[in-house]
């Protein structure tokens, strides 16, 4: 999936936006919840019969997963989420969300204390190997935040030169902006939005991460930063379990299938991330 043109449909969304935002249009209401019966011993009976799930999420990303003002997350994540509880017969008001920043996404699922993780989290090799993604349910791309006007002309991860970039430990983000700039020159942090302050001051060029993460953090700052037209990895989103839960993955890629053919997931896009981007295809779920 490309997106090189992801500007100019931001720039356009955005109106389209505007105008719908006028008509106090709000449809984050939460998906039916299902009577399902689910086999003894299954990770689904289990959340069923408890009537709750944990689900980490970012908190600090505006569209997809942002701390509204009484502390619950919201955000496309967030309403996949609602998705997959719905699918268990779990209420939307039954799910306990934790903030999950980058680094800590894998342990808190070996650990327990997260029953999964939906939090613009790539599909990994590296990941798989402690635990198991579902999805993906979306397919971002690694790009970069820079001041309006882009004043150091960072346009690439070969164009950064001898300027800091500033991005999240733990992430691919990281991992990636490292193969070609050098690790002195990156500035890391645990939470995307801690990036602003540095560029402001001076002290990093441009920040880098996903491009849809970076469009929300433009979005919500209003005139002071622009996103790069161009991006230089494939991020699949995917929804983190406990490795070696078949059954649960099998599961939750049902529902995603669903909810592409149901149209829900395009509802749950157009009521969050889809009221600043374009509306995607939905992805092909990987069921490795
Ligand atoms: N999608 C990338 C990752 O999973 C970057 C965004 C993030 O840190 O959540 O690492």
């Amino acid at each position: 999936m490309k997106f090189t043109k992801l500007t100019t449909a931001v720039a356009a969304a955005v109106a389209a936006t505007l105008a719908l935002t006028a008509c106090g249009s709000d449809d984050t209401a939460s998906p039916e919840v299902a009577s399902t019966s689910f086999a003894d011993g299954t990770t689904m009976a289990k959340l069923q019969s408890a009537g709750k799930i944990t689900i980490g999420t970012k908190y600090d990303q505006p569209l997809f997963g942002l701390a509204g003002p009484d502390g619950t997350p919201e955000g496309f994540d967030v309403e996949i989420g609602k998705i997959i509880a719905a699918k268990l017969g779990i209420d939307a008001g039954k799910i306990e969300w934790t903030e999950t920043v980058s680094q800590n996404r894998e342990p808190f699922i070996e650990n327990g204390n997260v029953d999964i993780v939906i939090a613009t989290y790539t599909i990994n090799d590296k990941r798989k190997e402690v635990i198991d993604f579902a999805g993906p349910y979306y397919i971002a791309g690694q790009s970069f935040l820079v001041a309006k006007g882009n004043p150091a002309g960072i346009t690439s991860p070969e164009t950064v030169g001898d300027n800091k970039v500033c991005t999240v430990t733990g992430s691919t983000s990281e991992a990636n902006i490292k193969e070609t700039v050098p690790a002195d020159q990156v500035i890391t942090v645990d939470k995307y939005s801690d990036c602003l302050e540095p560029i402001r001051t001076g002290e990093a060029q441009a920040l880098t991460t996903d491009n849809v993460i970076l469009a929300g953090l433009v979005d919500q700052t209003g005139d002071e930063f622009e996103v790069v037209d161009s991006t230089f990895t494939e991020e699949p989103y995917g929804i983190g379990l406990k490795k070696g839960d078949d059954d649960f993955r099998t599961f939750i890629n049902d529902t995603l299938e669903q909810s592409f053919e149901d149209g829900s997931w395009a509802k749950a896009w157009e009521a969050t991330a889809g009221k600043v981007l374009p509306t995607p295809d939905p992805p092909t779920v990987d069921r490795y």
